[in-house]
């Protein structure tokens, strides 16, 4: 046996000295040293800091695990004080303590500080790997290891009480607990102040011993003094950044700073320091130790309690089922389940805070993995059982874009032809289609959709289109039988809005075949309709819909015809592909990239509230040259909510307006909560220009089409998400005429909403914009992410991990076309997995 290391040795002394003292005589000292568990921890984690190799770690790592729990009996303390004495000394003296496996010599993959890629993941069996963490926390502790289905009460110090706290978290067994992981982590390796050098940039902590407020130059400056026991450091800040951020720090309060270290007369100081304040030197309890994972607040218990408790639970961390086959695991060289968990809630020294905080450790970058893998696995499995060949090919008499010639006052772009051309071949197919059909605003889906429509119409079969609002099912009415009614079809349009004996009268057409085209809102997809022979079912504006109603399209093509019809969903929500593989992963995809000719682009400017009259200068411009406007209010109504009474509400600004700068123009009003026959007439005046400008809540974000309107006032902008600005702005710009898009905002140079907004100014691209959308906002409140009957994700994130996505993706793919039902063995904890919690979810949303 080497010798061991001098601070090792101090390390390993600082905790056989109050040991020995305490366990004398079978423990008659104990009572008398206090916190004698908690300063034992400490030092133990000091210990393990100073150990130098991988082996001595794992040891030291193996005695931490025989410090008494909280409330164990004074019985169950004294032996295992005894025990951790003897595994010290016998660590002092170089040999294995007993009762404490001893680490085989290599050993411990280091987490490679931000060792994100596959190449610098070592290379071995992963299943068979385990950090010295998880080596650490499943060995050398007497009690039993716990099942993963059993109740954390069964870990020691974990009453009623605790759990109940827990279980407000939606924990109760030993694996949830498991799987609670860290929200972020903190670098608590501060130094001592005695030790800080010029020059560097350091971390420390300290309680505050002196504050001040001076006069500098005229100036208040800020003076702190900090006290960590070993020497004092002083905090200087010239310019204070506001009176709460004095009273924020009291004296006695423990901070933690980071900054330069700078000397003045012998002093050390930091000049305007990052500061944070502590919880209180309590919580520092690995003030040593590497990382310090910090997890959402569980009711009422202190953030080291919340710890120790999972530092019992992960013993059993290696009983995780893989799920992933190990196949899969070596060829994408991800560690085990059990590694990554483990490593996640005890990250090994030497972990980078960077990369756990960017989530790109191997250990994030195998949980990610298994996320989207399964994922992909449900939207692939989706997508097989769609395959089934049970579809009714429509024999068209003349390929679709050839057909549209006859139906427009226009020639088709490239774009809306090429996607005819795959809408045809579906159509043609025993296949039934499952078709995405995406294309910006105002890049002529309807034209696509009806060219569609009477193609299937001519060949003998009914085709439906479904618009999300009345409003916008009149406006396809108008273009279908301005399109179709010429070439001889029958168009039929059914909404609510019907009176009971029109409704009738358009069922009864319907069920007889006479009506060969079918528009309207969600009323088509009623029990009451039963078509002739229903073929294609087209969705307009996917997000206002779900997957049942594609289900519902379905399963009224089945009953009219006995075959799957095909379905055809547009949107004009540009979905950013990662999204559209996830979330639309089932459908296949067309996209319409290329605006009609003629257009001219719109021009987008950021305005500060200040500067409101401009703006409506601009409109009133407008108006004067025969043009139309409308301006768009995120609420109906002031509501009494705390903050929200500055938002100008569309009725007061209608009003306002009016009597105002838009003084004698002729302003309309628009909202969700009009009754719709109200709503109906308003637009109807605004599409025929009695109404020049219409004011409105987002209800005119979906499709409306008035091309004399040039300028779209959004007033509020920093309210909505980028991609429904692009939506408004989409309102205009779609004749001859010059349009604008002027955005309304509170402006502060630093808001982060300012920026966001300005992305508006540089780009028209829809796609770019719900990039940054994605990035911003996340998935969560995207369009139809929550209609989709996924799974919702925790840890991925599809703008940053995309390439993992992809390879998930592919893998899944693989997998299903090796084993489409998951039989094989080693497929078992997949098929579990998805029988276990999506199937409900699956069911609903495989049709379609
Ligand atoms: P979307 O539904 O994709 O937002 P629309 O189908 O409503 O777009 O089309 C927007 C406008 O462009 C309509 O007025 C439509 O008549 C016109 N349009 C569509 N396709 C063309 C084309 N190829 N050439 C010229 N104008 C077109
Ligand atoms: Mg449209």
């Amino acid at each position: 046996m080497t010798a061991l290391n001098s601070h090792f040795e101090r390390a390993l002394k600082a905790v056989e000295s109050p040991l020995n003292f305490a366990c004398r005589n079978h423990g008659e000292h104990l009572d008398r040293v206090k916190g004698l568990e908690q300063s034992l921890g400490r030092s133990l984690v000091a210990a393990r800091q100073a150990a130098g190799t991988s082996s001595l770690e794992a040891r030291v790592a193996g005695l931490e695990q025989l410090v008494p729990a909280e409330n164990s009996s004074r019985e169950d303390r004294v032996r295992q004080l005894q025990r951790l004495l003897e595994g010290v000394r016998a660590l002092l003296k170089g040999e294995s303590p007993p009762g404490v496996e001893v680490a085989p010599k290599e050993v411990v993959p280091r987490a490679p500080a931000g060792a994100v890629s596959k190449k610098s993941t070592p290379k071995k069996p992963p299943a068979k790997k385990m950090s010295a963490v998880s080596r650490s926390v499943a060995s050398g502790s007497t009690s039993p290891v716990l099942e993963l289905d059993q109740s954390i009460q069964f870990i020691k110090g974990v009453g009623p009480k605790v759990a109940q706290r827990f279980a407000t978290r939606g924990i109760t067994t030993v694996e949830d607990l498991i799987r609670f992981l860290p929200r972020r982590y903190e670098d608590r390796r501060g130094g001592d102040i005695a030790n800080l050098e010029e020059g560097v940039h350091a971390t420390v902590e300290g309680e505050i011993r002196a504050k001040s407020f001076r006069a500098f130059r005229g100036k208040r400056t800020l003076d702190m003094t900090i006290d960590d026991g070993t020497g004092q450091l002083t905090l200087k800040w010239f310019r204070v950044p506001g009176q709460a951020f004095g009273d924020q720090f009291q004296r006695r309060c423990w901070v933690r700073v980071s900054g330069a270290v700078t000397r003045f007369r012998k002093q050390f100081q930091m000049v305007h320091p990052e500061i944070r304040s502590l919880e209180g030197r309590s919580d520092v309890d690995n003030v040593t130790d590497a990382m310090v994972p910090v997890y959402l607040d569980v009711d009422g218990m202190a953030p080291t309690q919340v710890r120790s408790v999972l530092s019992k639970a992960l013993r059993s961390v290696d009983r995780m089922q893989e799920v992933l086959p190990e196949r899969l695991c070596d060829e994408r060289q991800l560690v085990s389940l059990a590694e990554a968990i483990a490593s996640l809630h005890l990250p090994p020294p030497g972990t980078s805070l960077d990369a756990l905080l960017a989530r790109s450790t191997p250990w994030h970058r195998r949980l990610i993995y298994e996320e989207l893998f399964v994922l992909q696995l449900v939207v692939q499995r989706r997508r097989l059982r769609g395959d089934t060949h049970d579809g009714l090919p429509i024999p068209l008499k003349e390929p679709l874009a050839e057909q549209a010639q006859s139906m427009f006052g226009f020639p088709l772009t490239g774009a809306q032809s090429r996607v005819l051309g795959e809408i045809g071949e579906d159509l043609g197919s025993t296949m039934p289609m499952h078709r995405l059909l995406q294309g910006d605003v105002g890049s002529g889906k309807t034209a696509v959709a009806m060219a569609a429509a009477a193609g299937c119409a001519m060949a003998g079969f009914q085709a439906a289109v479904m618009a999300p609002t009345e409003l916008l099912a009149e406006q396809h009415a108008r273009v279908a039988s301005d399109t179709l009614s010429p070439l001889g079809i029958r168009v039929v349009v059914l909404t609510g809005a019907l009176s009971a004996a029109a409704r009738r009268e358009a069922l009864a057409q319907i069920e007889t075949g006479v009506a060969q085209v079918v528009v309207g809102t969600h009323a088509v997809i009623q029990e009451s309709v039963q078509f002739h022979a229903l073929a294609l079912g087209i969705v307009d504006e996917q997000h206002r819909f779900g997957v049942m109603q594609r289900a519902r399209f379905v399963e009224q093509g089945r009953e009219s015809t006995g075959k799957a019809p095909h379905i055809l969903v547009m949107t004009a929500t540009p979905i950013p592909r990662t999204l559209a593989l996830t979330v639309y992963g089932d459908l296949d995809l067309s996209i319409i990239d290329e605006l009609p000719p003629g257009r001219t682009p719109i021009k987008t400017v950021l305005y500060k509230d200040t500067l409101r009259e401009q703006v409506y200068g601009r409109v009133r411009d407008a108006v004067r040259e025969g043009r139309q406007a409308y301006v768009v209010l995120p609420l109906v109504e002031e509501s009494d909510k705390e903050g929200m009474d500055a938002i100008r509400d569309a009725t007061t600004t209608a009003e306002e307006l009016s009597g105002g700068w838009l003084h004698g123009v002729a302003v309309g009003l628009l909202h969700g909560r009009m009754a719709g026959d109200e709503k109906d007439e308003v637009m109807r005046a605004f599409a025929e220009g009695g109404v020049q400008v219409l004011v409105a809540t987002t209800v005119i974000e979906v499709g409306i089409d008035v091309p004399n309107a040039t300028v779209m006032v959004v007033e509020h902008a920093e309210r909505f998400g980028l991609s429904q600005l692009h939506q408004l702005r989409g309102r205009v710009g779609r004749g001859a005429h010059r349009s604008e898009c002027l955005l309304v905002s509170k402006h502060t140079p630093s808001e982060d909403a300012w920026r966001r907004l300005s992305i508006m100014e540089q780009t028209t691209d829809g796609f770019k914009i719900a990039e940054e959308d994605l990035a911003i906002r996340g998935p969560g409140d995207f369009v139809g992410t929550r209609q989709s009957g996924l799974p919702a994700l925790l840890l991925a994130n599809l703008v940053r991990d995309q390439e993992i996505l992809l390879q998930a993706r592919d893998d899944a793919i693989d997998v299903l076309g090796r084993d489409s039902d998951l039989e094989a063995p080693e497929h078992f904890g997949l098929r579990k997995l998805l029988e276990k919690g999506w199937d409900n979810r699956l069911e609903l949303a495989q049709i379609g």
